[in-house]
């Protein structure tokens, strides 16, 4: 199949790049590079299965056409990163919604699958974990900008489901909660690249709050598996899905087990949110998902632990130093 990859020089893109161009599909990323990174997807140049366009998903005339000659579309560029969405509000809110607007308006003229990502921050400050697709969802106020991210993630759910609702678009929303492993930078505050690096380093790291908030974190492998099973499953259509893992850790017990499976001799730092996100910064204390119905729809079973993911991710940096020190 020709298979079209918007923000798949990303993270989570160019991973779905790789399982999808290993299964023989064409594929067709579309990345700004604004957060995604060309070398995550430097070694796929040169296969004949591949192409590249740097471009952004706001090109109009450009996504037209990619999507008219397309089977299926991920559309996984995004704004990402807390730190991020704190720093660059306007352009937080604009690329999420704009960017999804005008992917589904080509997948809705020429009839494509297209699977539509959104995050776990849109249960915001539900306190009733695990979190169902059905539940409420509880954001805070609008000068608490953090919920801008939820917000316009939730808009963009609501209008996938709209074009499904209207005219049987056959779009599946996908949240994924805090997945990580290799390729996923530190640069944009997300916490597990932050405490190995730092922990490899011997750095202090630096725990927002007291470290009791809890986190539940899904290996990037698993969660791509899921997202390519649910794009073939029409009982996805239409449908809201969360992926992720379901097994707590707390901030600070994360960072126990970072310095613990590196041997480092990193100390634990702690930070109150102010200093590190301005004043009037609100986290939520835990986030679990239900993975009942990913696994009813697509038997979707995550099989990376916590464990595997911080050896995946640290033998990334080390492999990166090695490079580094290399080049010097
Ligand atoms: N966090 C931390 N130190 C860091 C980065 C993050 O203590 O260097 C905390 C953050 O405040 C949050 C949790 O780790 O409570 C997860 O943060 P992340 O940004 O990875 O994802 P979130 O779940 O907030 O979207």
């Amino acid at each position: 199949m020709k298979i079209l990859i918007t923000g798949g020089a990303g993270f989570v893109g160019s991973h779905l790049a790789d399982k999808l161009i290993g299964e023989g599909h064409e594929i067709t990323v579309i990345d700004d590079l604004s957060t995604g990174r060309y070398a995550n997807v430097e070694h796929l140049e040169g296969n004949p299965n591949f192409r590249l366009i740097i471009d952004t998903v706001l090109n109009d005339k450009l996504m037209e056409e990619l999507i008219r000659e397309t089977d299926r579309v991920f559309h996984m560029a995004s704004a990402v990163g807390v730190r991020l969405i704190m720093e660059q509000p306007v352009k937080t809110i604009e690329t999420i919604f704009h960017g999804t607007d005008v992917v589904l308006k080509f997948c809705s003229r020429y009839r494509k699958r297209v699977l539509v990502p959104s995050t776990s921050e849109v249960y915001g400050k539900g306190v009733s974990v695990p979190f169902k697709e059905e539940d409420d969802l509880l954001t805070g106020s609008t000068d608490k900008h953090r919920w801008a991210y939820a917000c316009a993630k939730t808009l963009d759910e609501f209008l996938a489901i709209a074009h499904w609702k209207e005219t049987r678009l056959p779009v599946i929303v996908v949240r994924l909660f805090n997945t990580v492993g290799p390729r996923q930078t530190g640069q944009y505050g997300m916490v597990v690249p932050n405490f190995v690096k730092s922990a490899l380093n011997n750095q202090p790291i630096t725990v927002h709050g007291d470290g009791n908030q809890q986190r539940c974190f899904g290996h990037v492998f698993d969660v791509v598996e899921g997202l390519t099973k649910a794009i073939e499953t029409p009982e996805c259509f239409g449908q809201v899905i969360n992926f992720g893992n379901d097994e707590e850790i707390s901030i600070k017990g994360l960072a126990e087990k970072a310095i613990e499976m590196t041997g480092s001799k990193s100390e634990i730092k702690y930070l109150s949110y102010d200093e590190v996100y301005g004043e009037g910064f609100e986290d939520m204390q835990r986030r679990v998902p239900s993975l009942e119905k990913a696994k009813r729809l697509v038997g979707y079973q995550p099989t990376r632990t916590l464990d595997d993911i911080i050896n995946d991710v640290a033998n990334q940096f080390r492999e990166e130093l090695k490079t580094d020190s290399a080049n010097a």
